[in-house]
């Protein structure tokens, strides 16, 4: 078995060299999302979901890493409700919340200026209080504290305080926030004001896309397709696992966002399901305890980079920092080595290989991209999942797509029906390297009739993003 792997990897070898020389980017199977194949989704009509924001107005607000960026031809996200506050505090920004069903949460963002900042506990605490008084459905609400001369959005500095209140842990936050007792779900800058060094890169994961000299792609063509093929992680890359396996790797990127985090891990909680989380490192450092509930939930924490940047630009020294930064916050809070990392962007080189793999990571890739950040709603989502849901895929996601959260039952349910186990890339890599060789990847999926309706939860009524409900036959 051995040696007809070798054989292969060969035959691979000269195929691939021979197709680097008329593509210059080579893509993993799976669904390619490039605007230039709008014309495949656009047939969809699309789909008025009840109490959705329905106006989709320009991201006035929107920062890197915020909402989802726009990619080239597609739709901002729906504006979030928002809390007005009577009477109104001065220093709150904005309060927006959201629903996924079965909970609510809200999340609040003050500001305050430096010299103030002796005040943010007590704020935090009283803000808090006035926002679950306000709207008795919220189940949590989330708080955020910048000083103000140098806000930027979640994509600027980091907060000087942050904290997460569930409704029933009000008094203890209130108690902490009056300087009394412990709290284990707020986090205080010890670097107040420091402007980060890097901003966060609106990109989004679209394509694999591998950058370097005609030589370097050859190589790579080479690399790519026996990984492609073989399946399992191979030379450090992981495109999918075995086709033989009924698994498939459920992975989220960007986390962890405040308000879109506790409801997407409502959601998992609920349908016991467990994912890879590839996380934001500055963004896993001011929402640690947002990191240590999905490990605490049974889920797995990956490398998205400290700043969300495309290494492939960055000397490679910086590129090294962006991922040993990552991982080290990620360590700190979860206690457990960091095994994977996710490009931002999709975007590699022979070198951020390197870099990946000496820090112990293996970087990797995916199969089933249905371009939640691009706001297509969600019966276009169903319909690109449908396509390439398969056994040993990769499913791509991302934590803070408002859509994201609509359809996840929906894609839970669908890999139900297909008898495809949605686990951790761990679990996925562990099943198809003891399954190794597994003789080929289907290229597309088995596709599935799904009937969509879009109906209301009895359970209870969220005047938000509503779960979409489907017959599967
Ligand atoms: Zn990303």
């Amino acid at each position: 078995m051995k040696f007809r792997s070798v054989l292969l990897t060969a035959l691979l070898g000269c195929a691939a060299l021979f197709a680097v020389a008329q593509a210059q980017t080579v893509k993993p199977s799976g669904v390619s999302l490039r605007p230039a194949t709008p014309g495949k989704f656009a047939q969809v009509s699309p789909v008025t979901v009840p109490a959705t924001p329905s106006s989709r107005t320009p991201p006035e607000s929107v920062q890197p890493g915020q909402v989802q960026p726009l990619a080239p031809g597609t739709l901002p996200a729906p504006r979030l409700p928002r809390l007005t506050l009577n009477p109104a505090i001065p220093e709150v920004q904005k309060i927006e919340y959201l629903g996924n069903g079965h909970i609510e949460v809200a999340g609040a963002v003050l500001t305050l200026t430096l010299d103030d900042q002796s005040r943010a506990r007590a704020l935090a605490g009283y803000v808090a209080r006035r926002v679950l008084a306000a709207r008795e459905q919220l189940d949590e609400v989330d708080v955020s504290v910048y000083d103000k001369a140098s806000y930027g959005g979640f994509g600027g500095p980091l907060p000087l305080l942050t904290a997460s209140v569930p409704r029933d842990r009000l008094d203890e936050f209130l108690d902490w926030s009056a300087g009394k007792g412990t709290y284990d779900r707020a986090w205080i800058s010890t670097m107040p004001g420091v402007a980060p060094t890097r901003r966060p890169e609106p990109v989004r994961e679209l394509t694999v896309n591998f950058l370097g000299s005609l030589a370097d792609k050859a190589a790579d063509a080479v690399h790519h397709t026996t990984a492609k093929v073989l399946g399992g992680v191979q030379g450090g890359l992981l495109y999918h696992g075995s086709a033989r396996s009924t698994l498939s790797a459920l992975t989220f990127d960007d986390a962890p966002h405040p308000m879109y985090e506790p409801l997407l891990l409502d959601i998992l909680r609920r349908e016991n399901v467990h994912a890879t989380f590839f996380v934001i490192g500055r963004n896993a450092r001011a929402y640690p305890y947002f990191v240590k509930d999905m490990v605490d939930q049974g889920h797995e924490v990956g490398n998205h980079t400290y700043h969300h940047v495309r290494l492939p630009p960055l000397p490679i020294a910086d590129a090294v920092q962006e991922l040993m930064s990552a991982s080290q916050v990620i360590q700190g809070i979860t206690g457990k080595p960091v095994r994977y990392f996710r490009p931002p962007g999709g975007d590699y080189t022979p070198a951020t290989l390197r870099a990946a793999e000496s820090l112990g990571l293996t970087t990797v890739f995916w199969t089933d991209d249905p371009g939640d950040f691009q706001n297509p709603g969600v019966r276009v989502l169903i319909e690109r999942y449908t396509k390439t849901l398969r056994r040993g895929g990769i499913v791509l996601l991302h934590d803070n797509a408002p859509e994201m959260l609509q359809v996840l039952p929906t894609f839970l349910r669908l890999a139900q029906a297909r008898r495809i186990e949605l686990d951790t890339v761990g679990v996925l890599v562990g099943q198809s390297e003891a399954g190794k060789p597994d003789g080929g990847f289907p290229l597309s999926g088995r596709p599935v009739n799904v009937s969509a309706s879009l109906t209301r939860p009895a359970a209870r009524p969220s005047p938000k993003l509503v779960p979409v409900e489907v017959r599967l036959p």
